[in-house]
């Protein structure tokens, strides 16, 4: 027998995720010098961990042998604390893609409608389309999600709603007041799912905790691998109702956070003073490539993340130029964007390197 016939049908058309090429891939590819790339594709944060997030995960390494906490009972408190919520409104995930992924197994069954912007994360749609729903993509108008148009793509179908703020691929956010007024309006079958993968960037993020606190169908997502720096150790959170966290919780694997990923994001949130200078520094490089940019006679999307997106032409030729010489960032031809390039913000002097490879690529 076929094993194509064995497969489920959705899996067999399920488009595959992406993502930006780890350094040694490209080094390998391109016979380059691994010490010589820098990637600015995958929005991770350039200035590395916190240093007290390395310390605890070095110390727990020695007691690898065992499971973590399931519950990631102290992590639950600490985020608690920080958001002024109970402990059973915070549901810790594997990267806060496992809580997208949590979300289709609570909410989706096939024929169910998922609304969200294009583009957007594009991990909506491909859950979405893995739990048989259909992915209803709402254009963005001048590179922002366009409420009103989010909100008429509502039907009866319809079980999620995604909202990222600040988005990516845009970095372009919606305000407070807008977002607020644009849930409240939602029917109840919907479910408001509130990305904020990029929040601690912007310094006053939209405060949805009033619409939990009214009992509306909202879970925000953050996620410790933007600017506390822990990609690789894969922890993300939710937080929403207790009734919603109980029903994520009933779907995911028991022990679905790695105890090293727990202790670094903790000592992560103890220190502030590393996310507040990497805000800082991220302010300060943003800057630098707008100004770079304005010189080149680029057009770019002013962003409150931390990764920007300039137009250059030929997206998909700049981005291969870009990477012979050592400089990896992301081409947004799957976007539906093939003149432009994603930035992630680098370290004052990869900015710089940047600036100047894209100025000889343009020009080439
Ligand atoms: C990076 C990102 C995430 C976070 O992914 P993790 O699984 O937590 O690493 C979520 N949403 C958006 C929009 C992102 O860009």
């Amino acid at each position: 027998m076929k094993l194509e016939a064995l497969v489920n049908p959705a899996i067999l058309t399920q488009p595959v995720y992406e993502p930006g090429k780890p350094i040694e891939t490209v080094a390998r590819e391109l016979g380059l010098d691994p010490a010589t790339i820098i990637k600015l594709a995958s929005n991770e944060n350039a200035f590395g961990p916190s240093p007290r997030a390395v310390a605890a995960a070095r110390a727990a390494l020695g007691e690898a042998q065992l499971y973590p906490d399931g519950g990631s009972f102290a992590l639950r408190q600490k985020l608690a604390a920080r958001h002024g919520l109970a402990p059973e409104q915070i549901v810790p995930g594997n990267g806060s893609n496992e809580l997208l992924e949590l979300l289709g197994h609570v909410f989706l069954r096939p024929g169910d409608e998922a609304v969200m912007g294009l583009p957007a994360f594009v991990v909506y749609k491909l859950v979405a389309l893995l739990f048989g729903a259909k992915a209803v993509e709402v254009p963005l108008v001048n590179h922002r999600h366009d409420l009103t148009a989010l909100a008429a793509a509502v039907t009866s179908r319809t079980k999620l709603v995604f909202l990222p703020s600040p988005n990516n691929p845009t970095g372009t956010a919606n305000s407070e007041a807008e977002i607020l007024a644009f849930v409240r309006a939602l029917p109840p079958h919907v479910v408001f799912v509130f990305d904020e993968a990029y929040a601690e960037f912007v310094e006053q993020p939209p405060d949805l905790r009033p619409l939990i606190r009214e009992g509306r169908h909202v879970v925000c997502l953050r996620t410790f691998s933007k600017i506390f720096g822990l990609a690789s150790l894969r922890v993300g959170y939710g937080y929403t109702s207790p009734e919603i966290a109980a029903l994520l919780n009933r779907v995911r694997q028991p022990f679905n956070v790695n105890a090293i990923g727990q202790v670094a994001a903790c000592a992560a949130l103890d220190d502030s003073e590393f996310t507040v200078r990497c805000g800082r520094d991220n302010r300060a490089g943003l800057a630098q490539l707008e100004t770079g940019f304005r010189r080149l006679g680029l057009e770019w999307v002013p962003s409150v993340a931390n990764f920007i997106l300039v137009r250059v032409g030929d997206g998909a030729g700049v981005f291969a130029v870009l990477q012979k010489r050592g400089v990896i960032v992301r081409p947004l031809k799957p976007y539906g964007m093939p003149d432009w390039l994603r930035v992630t913000v680098g370290t004052a002097s990869q900015n710089e390197r940047l600036l100047r490879e894209l100025a000889a690529a343009v020009k080439g």
